[in-house]
């Protein structure tokens, strides 16, 4: 697959939403050691209001479906990280635009623009053990996969694998943003939840790229 199209960009926000759904105990007790518990049942009520919102609509566009997911994202009150991965969509779905297939290397500019767009908003950069460690990684990783002429599957698969090592190596990571920097200690010794829940997301989309919607 060469290019995104809407109806698979309606699926990986669904296949997000259900990994999300499936993982938010494991969340919720990461930001229980050192944030306030409650990031599963964030992820989970904001990427439900995601993917309803997107099947309700049917998207023309693979843009129309990141900003349609942004806005439910950002309003279904998913604290710190529903605004964030709100900003995340919206600033992806913008960039991508009206285009009906927006080619791979337009797909890796907009998740660029995502992540920019999420540290802006955070006042947060890598490093500081939230979700930008997963994010950044998985981008570069893209960026690198395209640059080599991957198709998007095999794009989407590479910053898979690096968001799930960039979330593992927050492990050792003080936190200097979010709730968790007032934590003792800064959570050290726990992955952010925030940068696992990336993880999942990229981990749900790249099943679907590969498996389509049997995922
Ligand atoms: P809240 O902190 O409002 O309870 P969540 O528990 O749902 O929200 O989300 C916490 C996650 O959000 C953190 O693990 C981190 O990844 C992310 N996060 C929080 N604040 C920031 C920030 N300023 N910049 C980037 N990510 C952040
Ligand atoms: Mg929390």
């Amino acid at each position: 697959m060469t290019t995104l199209d809407a109806v698979t960009a309606s699926l990986m926000i669904a296949a997000a939403s259900r990994r999300l759904a499936a993982s938010a105990d494991d969340l919720s007790r990461l930001d229980a050691v050192s944030g306030d518990g409650d990031h599963g049942v964030n992820m989970a009520a904001a990427f439900a209001a995601a993917e309803s919102s997107v099947a309700e609509a049917v998207p023309a566009t693979p843009g129309d479906a990141f900003l349609l997911a942004g806005h439910a994202l950002g309003e279904a009150g998913g604290g710190s990280a529903g605004v964030l991965f709100g900003a995340f969509f919206a600033s992806v779905g913008t960039r991508l635009g009206g285009e009906a297939s927006p080619s791979v290397a337009d797909v890796v500019d907009a998740l660029e623009i995502g992540a920019r767009d999420v540290a802006q908003l955070g006042r947060s950069a890598r490093g500081d053990k939230t979700m930008l460690d997963a994010l950044g990684p998985a981008i570069d990783a893209a960026r690198e996969s395209c640059e080599r002429g991957a198709g998007l599957a095999a794009v989407v698969s590479a910053a898979a694998e690096a968001a799930a090592t960039g979330a593992a190596s927050t492990v050792d990571m003080p936190a200097r943003a979010g709730r968790a920097r007032y934590a003792e200690g800064g959570g050290v010794g726990t992955r952010d939840p925030g940068a696992e829940s990336v993880a999942l997301m990229f981990g749900a989309w790249s099943d679907v790229l590969a498996n389509g919607a049997r995922s």
